[in-house]
């Protein structure tokens, strides 16, 4: 099947004479459930929910593995980190992947002793500092600055090492990207961004094949109970019939306005691992069937980066990414990354590419 059907068909029952066909929700803190609970199929909403179960199962369909769904993003890098990590062992990441993950692994996971590492996505950094590691921890592309690694070759040399790989595969979504297909043994992803795509819910969900794995990850989420509502599980699945349409859109509107950006000599250091002269571009484009929704660039300084963004009028000025309006934010206004004061980091959404060039165009002529 083609993605545009697996994306729609993920997770769904057959259907029933008589029954709704897109399915509803279930929304129970305790269900009906007398005697040995090891009999009941349900019965407390922390342990488990059929409304989570459907977007899990549709989840790990397109992931090839088995998903567990989480409250949030972080919530499923929590999970992995505290599923995978004891003090003492190693954890290898990148030194430029979302910076709440590398918070939370030099506080919260190193203050436990676990050694903390980390080098540049591109490069030979990360397979350098294998040795003794425990987990490898992945993001590809790497948010916000764009550089991507070899999936395959960096998840060989992590099992020759005795460790396991990680990849957080929030821009690209599954869809784009299929990090347990290429050899990483766990796919992580904030389902906030592309994948539900409305910047309506908070959402995460880690996908694995192994299924020990995958049951300490359940045990994690009902112990922490870091457990998403049934209406956010309800919205994603909704949403992720239509992922095809909208992130086939969105990645065709980051590709050309990237290329339109490139053309403007008041702008620099455009990055999407669509463009040909990407430094991204031959890697991505082996291990990429969408390169996603988000491109990169520097304006000369805050002043005219803020300037620009309060020009645009297509364009909100929100930060995350993923969703069906195309958002910008100054990123250096939250610290946290190594970027330069004028980097902007853009989400293209679904609309018309001529209406957001456009738009764009206009805001840097005013800026
Ligand atoms: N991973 C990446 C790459 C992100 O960009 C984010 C959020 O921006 C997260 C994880 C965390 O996701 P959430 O905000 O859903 O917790």
């Amino acid at each position: 099947m083609k993605p545009a059907t697996r994306v729609i068909r993920a997770g769904r029952d057959a259907p029933r004479q008589g029954e709704s066909v897109g399915g509803g929700v279930t929304f129970a803190g305790v269900y009906h459930a007398a005697g040995d609970p090891a009999e009941a199929s349900y019965t407390y909403g922390r342990y488990h929910n059929p409304t989570w179960e459907r977007l899990e199962n549709a989840l790990g369909e397109l992931e090839g593995g088995r998903a567990v769904v989480f409250a949030s993003g972080m919530a499923a890098i929590a999970a992995v980190f505290g599923t995978t990590l004891r003090p003492g062992d190693v954890l290898v990441m990148p030194s430029d992947g979302y910076y709440a993950a590398r918070l939370m692994a030099q506080g919260f996971f190193a203050d436990i002793g676990v050694e903390v590492r980390t080098a540049p996505t591109s490069g030979s950094g990360l397979s350098g500092l294998l040795d003794g590691a425990k987990l490898l921890w992945l993001e590809t592309p790497a948010n916000p600055c764009l550089d991507v690694c070899d999936i395959a070759s960096l998840s060989m040399a992590a099992h020759e090492a005795g460790a396991i790989v990680a990849v957080d595969n929030t821009t690209p979504t599954v869809l784009g990207q299929a990090p347990l297909a290429l050899g990483a043994d766990i796919s992580v992803a904030s389902d906030t961004k592309s994948l539900t795509g409305h910047a309506d819910l908070i959402l995460g969900h880690v996908a694995v094949r192994d299924e020990e794995l995958g049951g300490k990850l359940h045990a994690w989420r009902k112990q922490m109970g870091a457990i998403p509502g049934p209406m956010e599980a309800w919205l994603a699945h909704r949403s992720l019939a239509t992922l095809e349409l909208r992130l086939t859109r969105q990645c065709a509107n980051a590709q050309r306005l990237a290329e339109f950006l490139v053309t403007r000599n008041d702008v620099t250091g455009v990055r999407y691992p669509g463009l040909a002269s990407d430094p991204s571009h031959e890697i991505g484009g082996r291990q990429m069937a969408l390169f996603g929704p988000v491109v990169s660039f520097v304006l000369d300084g805050k002043e005219r980066a803020e300037r620009f963004l309060a020009a645009c009028e297509l364009v909100y000025q929100a930060t995350s990414f993923g969703g069906i309006c195309t958002t910008a934010e100054r990123r250096a206004r939250w610290g946290g990354d190594d970027i330069p004061e004028g980097f902007i980091r853009l989400s293209a959404g679904c609309e018309a590419p001529e209406d957001l060039i456009a738009d764009i165009a206009r805001a840097l002529d005013h800026c």
